[in-house]
């Protein structure tokens, strides 16, 4: 008779437990609801001064002719120091947005050898090193976000930068197969040990503090790849070898 009252109890026992648990959810997601809604807030509100401050630096350190050398060299250091502030806090604020399903995609089609023509030559002329990109098919068309696919690739070609010699090469390659394009960023660089490679997608993920007090940066670049990649219906890979390098690969639908 009590195994028969115990198992008749058992299902309110249950619901109960399961009403409990289902309130908890509720509000831990109402206060993960309003963390992200906070973050997302903080980068607006500071991005928008930081980036006046930008804008004063970069004006003096363009018009002022008389600054002495190390006037100068604080004002550069300066403007370069608000300008990785600024995109931290735009990396913060899309991923916000992509978390509560705001990031919204203007998506068009695109001829990929030219957009990503101008990226690679507006890199390779900040970082200075050689970007050479190669392509066997001279129209690659793809539905995508502009703003959003530079990002992207500045992204993977920032850390290709990052990561390798001063004189290593660094290549972009352009390719479709089945419907897809196809964007590989290629370096010879320090490579990433395969335990890491799975996890370098995720948020303030770094494989070692020796190579990342080096080089700055916190960790979000690859996860807004991913993000924005995702959000354009394509999909980010890595292939790496400790010791000799990386292959990003980018997939996209492709229109034509
Ligand atoms: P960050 O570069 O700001 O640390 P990312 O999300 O862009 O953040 O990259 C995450 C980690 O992946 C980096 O800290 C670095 O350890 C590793 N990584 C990314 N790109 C490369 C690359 N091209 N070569 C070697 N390691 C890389």
């Amino acid at each position: 008779a009590q195994a028969r009252l115990n198992l008749e109890r058992a299902p309110t026992e249950v619901q109960e437990l399961v009403h409990t648990c289902n309130m908890m959810l509720d509000r831990l997601s109402q206060s993960w609801e309003q963390q992200r809604q906070f973050v997302g807030n903080v980068s607006h509100e500071l991005r928008t001064p930081l980036t006046i401050v930008r804008g004063y630096l970069q004006s003096v350190l363009k018009r002022e002719n008389n600054l002495t050398p190390p006037q100068r060299e604080a004002l550069t250091t300066a403007a370069s120091e608000a300008e990785s502030t600024i995109r931290l806090l735009q990396d913060l604020l899309d991923l916000a947005r992509a978390d509560t399903g705001y990031l919204h995609m203007h998506l068009e089609l695109l001829l990929l050898n030219d957009l990503v023509g101008e990226v690679a030559a507006m890199a390779q002329q900040y970082s200075n090193r050689e970007i050479t990109l190669e392509t066997s098919n001279s129209k690659i068309v793809v539905k995508a976000d502009r703003h959003r696919l530079k990002q992207v690739i500045l992204n993977l070609i920032d850390n290709a930068v990052k990561y390798s010699d001063l004189h290593s090469a660094i290549a972009i390659k352009l390719d479709t197969s089945d419907q897809r394009a196809i964007i590989h960023v290629c370096d010879r660089g320090l490579g990433i040990p395969l335990q890491h490679q799975q996890r370098i997608f995720e948020r303030f993920y770094r494989v070692d503090e020796a190579r990342n007090r080096a080089t700055g940066g916190c960790g979000l670049g690859l996860s807004i790849v991913k993000t924005l990649v995702d959000g354009m219906g394509g999909n980010v890979t890595v292939r790496s070898k400790l010791g000799e390098g990386s292959i990003f690969t980018v997939t996209l639908p492709s229109a034509a």
